[in-house]
């Protein structure tokens, strides 16, 4: 066998325009050229796509991508057709005619890369075709997908376990940004990966800044923090249909270009508001989790929750679809006793086995803790998944504006022992009106203000007490039933607190307006360089961009990202050449639109010289609407 040794950098220069690799890909796709098999953890927006996207390129035959969203494909394979690279997809959503002339491609050796949902793969025409064709290899995106235990489990990827019988000279890489060990040990077992290297990359996203705020009122508060993201792409999750609904003609209201989705939407619908998403600037999509895996779009500038995700691998997913970019983005969360009473029900509630229930309620427990760190919330997340930052990231909530923590060992025994006093038949509310001695009809018929703990608790007020209880049943020092309308019960972990053998210490929330001053006074992001900025120049490339785009009905990411505009901004080149060197030109593009925005930028200089408007802040850079 010829011993080639084909350069990855030249690949990586002139198709894809970029100057260096990033993280692990540089080893991955050595290894993957060389033709070994291996299992790739890096988190999202870390540059999965070039690892099997290059030795598809660089091999011999093609290169089957394996994904298991159709609607996603489209775009996939747009995107990298637009660098040059040749690329189509098989899936239920084509035509007779168009999976015809894909097989044909196949047949004739015409493309480099395949992309295939995997039902699709392992039906017998599929395999038929893919026996007599030359592979270039495997590539099983969203791997994690072959994880029951996991929150995307799909039954088709079970069957991808007969690939390395079926073609065992092929090889096969698996990708996945869900990293925890018990997920990682399954794909290795299912799809067997046991001899075949990991490539981990760090899962550290340091522009997404992460907040978690106590409700209060929680449309007044995503109101508020919508502000900060006028006229941005962002997703907003909730946890059920109706609620989407209702946020979503909520946020029609008050004048944000939101649209809902959940399954139980038309297909058809679905498509539509995931397109307009896509394809258009600032659309804020409100959805279940039934939305957003695999969604590509790079400039989401925020990603809501107004319901707690089930697990921090769930969160740290769906937050990981902001700014992949690697502009500014923000992760917010607003989470409440309500939150956590209904997640434990529904864990309680589900059919899943005792085994399977035990693992969510750990699963729920990690997240909880999550949400009432006092201490920087990225190393907390960067810990779960095996991985240690030395430092406080400098971009959390906790980060920014630290937290007090305050020994609330006697607040506890109060609210303890109010609610054993009670009889362990009340809600928070209520316990709160004894605890603050509030002379009310309902304390009274219940003879309640004849308690010893009866305004014991005035030196804290509602929202103070509010706090304590949502902590201790957070950390299951006091729990609620379900099935009583919220009482709040005592667990085994009170006594040792009741009987002062255990101490307690909580975060001392900060109250919403405290929190947004000075929020404010530490955002300004810095703003381009104002002796290059040039904001005329900026939206009319961005214009010229979303024509390109629209002629070709492809969203405008795929023709430039944003920073490549910025960078036409700020360098101006004038020739080809100069062109070629930004960030994100490679050679076809160069071809195919290097002309169409040179000349915008000369036609713009030789105007004259109009004083530069004020350079945008960068996090609120998307595309204009057209
Ligand atoms: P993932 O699939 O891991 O979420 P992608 O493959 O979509 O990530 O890549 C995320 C972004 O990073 C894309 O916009 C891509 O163009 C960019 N990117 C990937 N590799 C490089 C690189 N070596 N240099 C510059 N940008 C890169
Ligand atoms: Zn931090």
């Amino acid at each position: 066998m010829a011993v080639v040794t084909p350069d990855i950098h030249e690949v990586l220069h002139r198709v894809f325009g970029f100057s260096g690799f990033i993280g692990q890909q540089e080893a991955v796709i050595e290894h993957t050229v060389a033709g070994g098999d291996s299992l790739v953890l890096m988190p999202t927006g870390g540059g999965k796509s070039l690892c099997y996207q290059i030795p598809a390129i660089m091999r011999d035959g093609v290169g089957v991508v394996v994904s298991p969203l159709i609607a996603l494909m489209r775009d996939q394979v747009e995107g990298i057709r637009q660098t040059g690279v040749r690329a189509a997809c098989l899936n239920s959503a084509l035509s007779y005619r168009e999976v015809r002339e894909t097989e044909a491609a196949v047949s004739a050796g015409r493309l480099d890369l395949l992309y295939i949902a995997p039902e699709r793969l392992l039906g017998e025409r599929t395999l038929e075709l893919l026996s007599r064709t030359r592979l270039a290899l495997f590539a099983i995106d969203e791997a994690h997908c072959v994880s029951q235990w996991g929150h995307d489990f799909r039954p088709e990827y079970l069957q991808l376990s007969a690939l390395p019988e079926l073609f065992p000279d092929v090889p096969r890489i698996a990708l996945t940004a869900t990293a925890d060990e018990p997920t990682r040990r399954e794909i290795i077992d299912r799809l067997s990966l046991r001899d075949a290297p990991l490539f981990v990359s760090g899962f550290d996203r340091p522009n997404i800044r992460y907040h978690v705020v106590p409700k209060n009122n929680a449309r007044a508060q995503l109101r508020r923090f919508l502000e900060r993201h006028h006229g941005a792409a962002g997703i907003v999750y909730c946890l059920s249909r109706r609620k989407v609904d209702e946020t979503a003609e909520w946020l029609q209201d008050i004048g944000v270009d939101a649209l809902p989705y959940h399954a139980g939407l038309g297909g058809a619908t679905r498509q539509r508001h995931q397109d307009r998403f896509v394809r258009e600037d600032g659309v804020v999509i409100v959805a279940t989790i039934a939305f957003g895996m695999g969604i590509d779009k790079p400039d989401v500038r925020f990603v809501a929750h107004l319901d707690l995700p089930k697990s921090i691998e769930a969160y740290y997913q769906e937050t990981g679809r902001a700014g992949r970019d690697g502009e500014p983005a923000d992760a917010w969360m607003v989470y409440g006793l309500q939150e956590v009473v209904t997640l434990r029900s529904m864990v309680q509630n589900s059919e899943a086995g005792e085994a399977r229930k035990r693992l969510e309620v750990r699963k729920l427990d990690a997240m909880l803790g999550y949400c009432e760190l006092a201490t920087c919330r990225r190393r907390s997340l960067l810990a779960y998944f095996g991985e240690t930052l030395s430092e406080d990231c400098g971009n959390c909530d906790n980060c920014l504006t630290p937290v007090a923590v305050w020994d609330a060992t006697e607040a506890s025994q109060k609210a303890m022992s109010c609610v054993y006093r009670t009889g362990q038949r009340f809600g928070a509310a209520y316990l709160t009106d004894i605890l603050r001695g509030r002379d009310t009809e309902r304390v009274r018929r219940f003879g309640h203000d004849e308690l010893p703990t009866f305004g014991v608790g005035a030196d804290l007020d509602a929202y103070q007490w509010r706090s304590v209880f949502r902590q201790l049943v957070a950390r299951g020092l006091l729990s609620v039933e379900i099935e009583k309308y919220g009482s709040i019960l005592l667990t085994d972990a009170s006594w040792p607190v009741l009987r002062g053998e255990a101490e307690v210490h909580m975060r001392m929330d900060v109250r919403p307006a405290a929190a947004t001053r000075k929020r404010k006074a530490r955002e300004a992001p810095p703003p381009p360089d104002p002796a290059t900025w040039d904001e005329a120049l900026w939206e009319a490339l961005r214009t010229r961009r979303t024509e390109l785009a629209r002629a070709q009905s492809v969203p405008p990411y795929v023709i430039f990202h944003d920073s490549t505009l910025r960078e036409m901004v700020a360098r101006r080149p004038c020739s080809r050449e100069g062109f070629a060197e930004l960030t994100g030109v490679g050679e076809t593009k160069l071809d195919r639109y290097g002309d169409d925005f040179l000349a915008v930028i000369a036609s713009h200089e030789s105007r004259a010289e109009a004083p530069a408007a004020k350079p945008p802040a960068p996090d609120t850079t998307t595309e204009s609407r057209p």
